[in-house]
């Protein structure tokens, strides 16, 4: 359920007509709905409320501040991958006691920041890992809280490129390893064991592999138990696919009875990582069309947005909806949906049914709020476009388009007398 729908045959987000806003700002860009993010973000929550629990957003989704805003009012925690994310995260508001910090590459740097803030704790997910971690700790004269990131060997079922829970893959500790560098860990003075974490993939509609994840976890912290290692979070991950096709995956409310029920009663705080689950139908991408052509085999729509502003389509053969800005009659016809970059590989949707669009016509990329901005580059010197976030009948521009100026702000061409002798 979100709040993009169609008033009259015009798209709204909200009570905001869509091309209102495309008139004010130019487009291309991407616009959040503050009502969808609010609502998805308290099904997921909500539906943990009866027990001891925590929301982390997985903020490289979607990072932009104010929407993590919306997450520090609702008391939400984050799941960060990156120093980046730590500075968003405690500009946006969050509580640094909220925040898990996981991903295979910390550097010394980023582990400093992250212990100076007070995080609740840093998914490790290597031995060499953790012992940078202790040697940071060491030096600032503090204990660093963690968990170690298992790789369960479950197959999600999704894309491989977002698998990240199977064997051959570079996240997390093996299990049969795990065991061991908990010993290791609980003898290093300055960490402090506080939880086992896991993270099995995205997109995933189905519950099986999540549940079986989670047995494995379980069975684990009986054996963790019996070696006199407590855990008191148990970190579950993100993960929860949503619809843009077809696809009927578990509503949130469905997705915790079934883990509270695989859980039974143990006792520790649960903590989730989801991030497409909250924001992917809460963001639209809405582009101009610049011209139609047509080949002897194809039809081309050329848009003014392209794969450097939303990568999903290229990168994973994505499927997003196209809806007409405004709706006049149903017709449709095979097309290629492409945008402006110098690559083959460069299209929104490919060999589809779209809205017969021509040029000067508004179109929306659907479900565009997860994995969108935040993927989003500058190739071919584009500048990165804007976010709108709506709430009610109000906008705002939440970050600016860039311009030809503040893209190449931080080069520089150097001052050397010499030219090259050729
Ligand atoms: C990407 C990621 C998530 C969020 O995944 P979604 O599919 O967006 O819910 C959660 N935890 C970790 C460790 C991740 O890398």
């Amino acid at each position: 359920m979100n709040y993009f729908n169609y008033q009259n045959d015009h798209l709204y987000c909200e009570a905001v007509p869509v091309a209102r806003i495309a008139e004010e700002v130019g487009t291309p860009f991407y616009l959040y709905s503050n009502a969808t993010l609010t609502r998805h973000f308290q099904a997921m929550d909500d539906a943990f409320a009866d027990l001891p629990h925590l929301t982390c957003f997985a903020v490289k989704s979607c990072a932009n501040l104010a929407v993590l805003n919306i997450f520090a009012k609702l008391g939400g925690g984050a799941d960060i991958v990156s120093g980046g994310e730590l500075y968003r995260v405690m500009k946006a508001g969050i509580d640094p006691a909220r925040i898990v910090y996981s991903g295979v590459g910390k550097t010394t740097a980023e582990i400093e920041m992250a212990l100076t803030a007070g995080i609740l704790m840093f998914n490790v997910e290597s031995p060499q890992e953790l012992e940078t971690i202790q040697g940071v700790a060491t030096a600032l004269g503090r204990t660093a809280p963690i968990s170690l990131r298992v790789n369960p060997d479950v197959d999600p079922k999704t894309h491989a490129y977002i698998s990240t829970g199977l064997a051959k893959n570079k996240f997390g500790v093996p299990m049969e390893e795990a065991e061991l560098l908990y010993k290791q860990a609980a003898s290093m003075p300055n960490i402090a064991i506080r939880g086992l974490s896991c993270h099995i993939g995205s997109q995933l509609t189905e519950m099986s592999p999540f549940l079986e994840s989670l047995r494995k976890m379980k069975g684990f912290m009986t054996r963790l138990a019996a070696a006199n290692i407590k855990i008191s979070h148990l970190d579950l991950g993100g993960g929860l696919g949503i619809r843009y096709d077809e696809e009927e995956p578990p509503h949130p409310t469905a997705y915790a009875a079934a883990i509270k029920e695989e859980l039974g009663d143990l006792d520790c705080t649960l903590v989730l990582e989801p991030g497409r689950v909250i924001v992917g139908n809460a963001g639209i991408l809405v582009t101009r069309v610049l011209y139609t052509k047509a080949s002897p085999l194809k039809k081309f729509i050329v848009a003014d947005a392209g794969m450097n502003d939303l990568g999903r389509p290229s990168l994973y053969g994505a499927f997003h909806a196209i809806q007409p800005v405004h709706r006049e009659g149903t017709a449709t016809a095979k097309a290629d949906l492409v945008g402006p970059i110098c690559e083959t590989g460069d299209f929104l949707a490919r060999d589809r049914e779209l809205p017969l669009a021509k040029g000067g016509d508004l179109l929306a990329i659907m479900s565009a709020g997860a994995y969108g901005f935040s993927m989003s580059s500058n190739y071919n010197s584009r500048p990165r476009v804007a976010e709108v976030l709506v709430s009610g009948s109000r906008f705002q521009v939440v970050r600016a388009r860039e311009t030809y100026e503040s893209m190449v702000q931080g080069e520089s061409i150097p001052a050397w007398p010499e030219t090259i002798a050729r």
